[in-house]
């Protein structure tokens, strides 16, 4: 029976697990090695005053079906769920403010919206209308969000909207990212319409009309989405090691050597295919020797650390009602946190375990701003409890507390990161049974994770049917190997 090696446990490695499992009806073995002591990456879940809070990644966007949908297969659909409030605010101009309805990763489609938030100043506002007049903005290749978004609509939409947009979720600077990489909706709009405006409400008009019901755009799992990576290992029926450090990846007759364990005494494991479900720094590592181009182009991309502080706090803490899912910051503001999340709030779960207490999850952390970290988990929780007061007079002491830290925790997609990708792949598949997957290739969402090693497994499938179909498991491609 051809094994098959996934290398990472994350969501990602575990998807793959499980799409093996589906896909090859049992035909293939599987073996998933996690280096750390337990599967997950960044999904976990763990206590914070007695409750179950996710440390890492807490939504799943419902609009991608692919992670839901893996959810439900895995048999947790019965314990999904979708937040209990709509809308998150912005903290800027001094105070929290509506996020403006219609905007597309903080683009402006409805000036009307964004006039009655009171977001960005008069001056602000009145500049936006130049998009319709101005020449074309050439795009030849890709282009930054911030190149591209300032010179239509004015810096104020970028630095008020887009960039705590995107800083939520990549931890990012609109100036360095992609747009074709971070907006892909718009990428095809912004090549045929003149007008910025006008091809956001393009896509939102696309949007609304294939969501007429106005269906919930998040769901996760009761008791935290960090249940997911466990479910799907036990699903996946795979053999997952723990503390399984692959440390050399190299081909061999017939298929691939996997290194694990200490230098002193490695363990090898003998593979037919091998999917690769790390960041892109140790996939650069792996693949040094076997694929050095592709390595040259992971060592690239670059990733931002970030920290999560989760404070729990007694009810009666809260004096002011707390509006919607909870508040991003503009790094124009010069706060300490980048964004918060009222989670008792928006998972009606949460409150319903213990009503007595309010958990707010705030996070701090830019790509290129690591210094932010560099303090006690004492000084973060303390600043971002600090900030916390400032916006919603929360001024108790919690009755709780976490710090956790995700260093090298998002992939920055700079300028041009779609045909890095396509040159990783093109190299990758340059060798039988080997094949790529994560957040360092076409999404950090968890769905879009789950769909690249949905497509890494259909590859490696491919090339292990081809091999049996080229002489009971004698490869001509691989014989070169060493
Ligand atoms: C704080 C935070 C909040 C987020 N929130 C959301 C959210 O709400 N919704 C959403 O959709 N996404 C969110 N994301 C993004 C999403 O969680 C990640 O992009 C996704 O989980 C990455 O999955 P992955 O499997 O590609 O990588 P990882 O989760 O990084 O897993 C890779 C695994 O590989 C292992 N590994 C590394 N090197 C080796 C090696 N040499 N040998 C063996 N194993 C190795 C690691 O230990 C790790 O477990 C968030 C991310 C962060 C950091």
């Amino acid at each position: 029976m051809p094994h098959v090696v996934v290398v990472g446990g994350g969501i990602a490695g575990l998807a793959a697990a499980w799409f093996l499992g589906q896909r090859a009806a049992g035909a293939v073995r599987v073996t998933v090695l996690e280096a750390g002591p337990v599967v997950g990456g960044k999904l976990r879940v763990s206590e914070v005053a007695g409750l179950p809070v996710d440390e890492g990644a807490e939504a799943l966007l419902v609009r991608r079906s692919e992670a839901v949908a893996l959810t439900r297969a895995v048999g947790l659909g019965d314990d999904v769920v979708h937040p209990a409030v709509q809308g998150a605010t912005l903290w800027t101009r001094d105070r929290l403010r509506p996020m403006p309805a219609g905007q597309l990763m903080g683009i402006p489609g409805d000036l009307r919206a964004l006039a009655a938030s009171g977001t960005i100043t008069l001056p602000g506002l009145a500049r936006i209308p130049l998009d319709h007049v101005l020449p074309r903005t050439p795009v030849s290749g890709d282009v930054s969000v911030g190149r591209f978004v300032s010179a239509r609509l004015g810096r104020e939409v970028l630095d008020r909207l887009v960039e705590p947009v995107l800083g939520g979720v990549y931890a990012g600077h609109a100036d360095e990212l992609s747009l074709d990489a971070t907006i892909p909706q718009l990428s095809g709009a912004i090549r045929v319409e003149r007008s910025l405006l006008k091809g956001v409400q393009q896509v939102l008009g696309a949007g609304a009309r294939g969501n007429a019901e106005r269906a919930p755009v998040f769901a996760s799992l009761r008791g935290g989405l960090g249940r997911l990576p466990a479910a799907v290992a036990a699903a996946s029926r795979a053999e997952v090691r723990t503390g399984a450090t692959v440390r050399e990846l190299r081909r061999s007759p017939g298929g691939w050597r996997v290194v694990i364990g200490p230098t002193r005494s490695p363990e090898v494991l003998f593979a037919d295919a091998v999917v690769l479900a790390v960041p892109a720094p140790p996939a650069s590592r792996l693949l040094r020797d076997v694929a050095p181009s592709a390595a040259t182009d992971l060592a690239a991309i670059e990733y931002a650390s970030v920290a999560l502080v989760t404070l729990a706090f007694p009810r009666d803490a809260v004096t002011r009602p707390l509006a919607g899912t909870g508040f991003l910051v503009p790094p124009v503001e010069e706060r300490f946190v980048k964004a918060a999340t009222y989670s008792s709030r928006k998972w009606a779960w949460l409150e319903a375990a213990d009503p007595g207490v309010v958990v707010v999850r705030l996070s701090v952390g830019r790509h290129g701003e690591e210094q932010d970290l560099q303090h006690t988990d004492e000084d973060l929780a303390w600043w971002a409890q600090a900030d916390l007061e400032t916006a919603t007079d929360i001024v108790d002491a919690p009755l709780d507390w976490r710090v956790t830290r995700w260093g090298g925790g998002l992939p920055q997609y700079a300028v041009g990161h779609l045909d890095r990708v396509t040159r990783i792949r093109r190299a990758v598949a340059e060798l039988t049974g080997l094949a790529v997957c994560g957040a360092a290739y076409d999404g950090v969402g968890v769905p879009a994770c789950v769909a690249s090693a949905d497509a890494a497994v259909a590859r490696v499938l491919r090339d292990l049917a081809e091999r049996r179909q080229w002489g009971n498991g004698s490869d001509s491609r691989q014989a070169e190997g060493p």
